[in-house]
């Protein structure tokens, strides 16, 4: 079996920025803070991470649990919101639908995800993109809500997908975090160059491969797997 995990932001979806205004939202909010999310490097990291930074940044301290925990259910419901509306800012990535559906056709791959997006929000997201049907997103899968740290929610999507060692896991994703957790787990890595990174960054931190978008990927697996 090949076993692939996709990445979300920046790989299958695009949300067009919604993550941090839905934070910056509930951060005015529940606390007052403006421009909460303003400077910070979210591509490739994990929901709870960036809450953790956040509120370093503005409080000076970390959240306690029930704080992080209701930050995050408040971004979920903001998150909703904003990517059902006409004026959602969410965009399925090139290629993405067509990849997933030569992949699911195929008897010898399993697709589940490896994201930094606490579990609610990685189906919000898929869902609103009309990618969800592709995923069993309650049984795999690696979630931010697993871990805060990438490589440990990538090694739990692979456990999940019941990976044995005459299979193969393919990581798909869109930065060097993405890479490096494939590397640590052992995975192949396809980044792909319409998110985070560049390609020439993408490839020094030891991408396997990197595609202009998911279009080429079909081809690629194509290659990289006949018989
Ligand atoms: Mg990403």
């Amino acid at each position: 079996m090949i076993h692939y995990l996709f990445d979300i932001d920046g790989t299958l979806v695009r949300a067009g920025g919604a993550g941090a205004r839905s934070l910056s939202a509930v951060m005015l909010a529940r606390y007052g803070i403006s421009d909460a999310t303003r400077g910070l490097a979210a591509a490739g990291r994990t929901d709870p991470a960036i809450v953790h930074e956040m509120f370093e940044r503005a409080l000076g301290r970390p959240p306690a649990t029930a704080e992080l925990d209701g930050v995050i259910a408040a971004y979920l419901d903001e998150l909703d919101r904003a990517l059902g509306g006409a004026d959602s800012t969410l965009r399925v990535l090139p290629g993405a639908h067509a990849a997933l559906a030569w992949l699911a056709a195929r008897p010898d791959v399993s697709l589940a995800v490896a994201t930094g997006n606490v579990r609610a929000g990685a189906r919000i997201k898929l869902e609103r993109a009309g990618l969800a049907g592709h995923f069993d997103l309650d049984r795999t899968g690696g979630y931010g809500c697993d871990s805060a740290v990438r490589t440990e929610l990538v090694a739990r999507a692979v456990g999940r997908a019941g990976a044995g060692s005459d299979d193969t896991v393919v990581v798909v994703g869109d930065t060097v975090h993405d890479v490096a957790a494939a590397i640590a787990v052992g995975a192949v890595c396809v980044a792909v160059t319409t998110g985070g990174d560049r390609a020439e960054v993408l490839a020094d931190a030891g991408a396997d491969v990197v595609l202009d978008d998911l279009a080429a990927l079909v081809p690629w697996h194509a290659a990289r797997f006949a018989a």
